[in-house]
């Protein structure tokens, strides 16, 4: 069967960046199920637990649907100061009354609300921030600053025995910090089937990129998996527009150019020109179809490669869905709010809203019964917020997905279960909500 790691060998790896601090459970396990039924080779997630649990949750629906080609998860982890690893903060009792919230309206994750209407919460939701640091010039008191998030070194043997990669950031100068975290980590290493290094440009790069591979897989005890490298070129950047991605072709040619032990793959300011400027330079292997087949790469055993491995997408890739899953929010949140009103005999806050989202579930006409006809646990399995349950919007979110997969994979592309769905709007073997009228 078609693995990962083939598609890193032939130039045609896709990795999905939830982001290394991003923690809205619910929009991970929807990204990464539409992202993994469009073809996607790795999900790239939070070190936490619960984010990884959101994520195999995601897998494993993905596995239901049909998926026979799961792509690996990963996790990230750092070893110093970094951008992707931070949260923003203020406090929203300061605002004054008359700021026109540019906070609120540059935030690429809605990670910024005031006066959030189902409980009143204002400021950030951490969860969802991934810290961008978008917001923190645009403050016109200058008081949002941002947190570091961290974990400690002993919860990284548990949390690498629920994934197969993990990923390193670092900064040039950081052998030291890196060598300590690469002490917690090295115990998992020869079940890992992955380990990538991601590292922004900087002076005296290459021989920084070097050291860690000569640490992490000395001759006397080379590393049993394949490494990655990462060129970061502009974190988080990929959503902000087509210059974006200038930063990191620049940062990849340099190091392919470098013949270092490893794969190249890029990262930060990636977005839909990323794919065509690679093939712009002679950078990816062009497929062509012959006859029924396509072409690909010859496997790459030995280094250097003169192509490109891949390429991981973060914020354009999560921006490219959002649409669909905050229509996903919009149709469950009164479906779940009834059912919970009915489990606990509340009062509806807006019968109107629920009767319109449930007119069409062959319910009674009050809305507490309306609610209860849909309450029992074998009726609300698996949650009305997973994407699954909503044919058309998982079709729309894996129809959206491919458009950035299939730039890479080409002809390649063979997921059945994505060119159903994006042919195809409701498959009849997934249990389903209708669309409500
Ligand atoms: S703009 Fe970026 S840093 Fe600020 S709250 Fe939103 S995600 Fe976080
Ligand atoms: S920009 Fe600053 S002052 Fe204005 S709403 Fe945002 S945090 Fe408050």
């Amino acid at each position: 069967m078609y693995t990962p790691l083939q598609s890193l060998r032939e130039g045609r790896w896709f990795k999905l960046i939830c982001g290394a601090s991003f923690q809205h459970l619910p929009a991970i396990r929807n990204l990464t199920l539409a992202y993994a039924l469009a073809g996607a080779d790795c999900v790239d997630v939070a070190a936490d637990p619960a984010v990884i649990h959101a994520a195999q949750e995601g897998l494993q629906a993905a596995l239901r649907l049909g998926c026979d080609r799961l792509p690996w998860l990963m996790v990230s982890l750092n070893d110093g100061e970094d951008p992707h690893f931070r949260k923003a903060v203020f406090d929203p009792a300061r605002c004054p009354a008359d700021c026109p919230r540019p906070c609120e309206t540059i935030c690429p994750a809605q990670a910024i609300t005031f006066d959030r209407s189902a409980d009143g919460h204002s400021g950030v939701i951490a969860s969802r921030c991934y810290g961008c640091g978008r917001c923190l010039p645009l403050c016109p008191i200058q008081q949002i600053t941002t947190q570091a998030t961290a974990i400690t070194p002993g919860m990284i043997p548990a949390l690498l025995a629920e994934v197969d990669a993990v990923e390193i950031h670092t900064q040039v100068g950081r052998l030291s910090e890196f060598r300590r975290l690469w002490q917690a980590i090295a115990p998992a290493a020869s079940r890992l089937r992955l380990v990538a290094i991601s590292c922004p440009d900087g002076d005296g790069l290459i021989d920084y990129l070097r050291s860690l591979y000569d640490y992490i897989s000395p001759p006397s005890a080379p590393l049993a998996c394949p490494v990655v490298w990462q060129t970061d070129g502009r974190p988080m950047s990929g959503d902000i527009g087509d210059g974006a991605t200038r930063a990191t072709v620049k940062l990849g040619q340099k190091v392919l150019a470098a013949g270092l032990p490893g794969y190249v793959q890029l990262a930060g300011g990636t977005n839909r020109h990323t794919v065509p400027k690679l093939h712009a330079l002679g950078l990816l292997y062009r497929q062509e179809t012959v006859g029924d087949h396509c072409t690909t790469a010859p496997p790459q055993s030995s280094f250097p490669s003169k192509f490109i491995a891949g390429v991981a997408y973060g914020s354009y890739a999560r921006v490219l869905l959002s649409p669909i899953l905050e229509r996903l929010d919009a149709r469950s949140a009164p479906l779940l709010e009834a059912v919970s009103a009915a489990q606990t005999n509340a009062p509806l806050s807006n019968s109107s809203s629920y009767q319109s989202h449930l007119g069409s579930y062959d319910s009674p006409d009050d809305p507490v019964s309306l609610g209860r006809s849909i309450t029992p646990q074998t009726a609300i399995e698996p949650s009305l917020a997973h994407l699954e349950r909503h044919a058309d919007l998982l079709a729309q979110a894996v129809a959206q997905a491919r458009t950035l997969v299939t730039q890479l994979k080409g002809c390649a592309d063979e997921s059945a279960v994505a060119v159903a769905l994006s042919h195809k709007p409701a498959l009849d073997t997934i249990p389903i909500l209708p669309k409500p009228g």
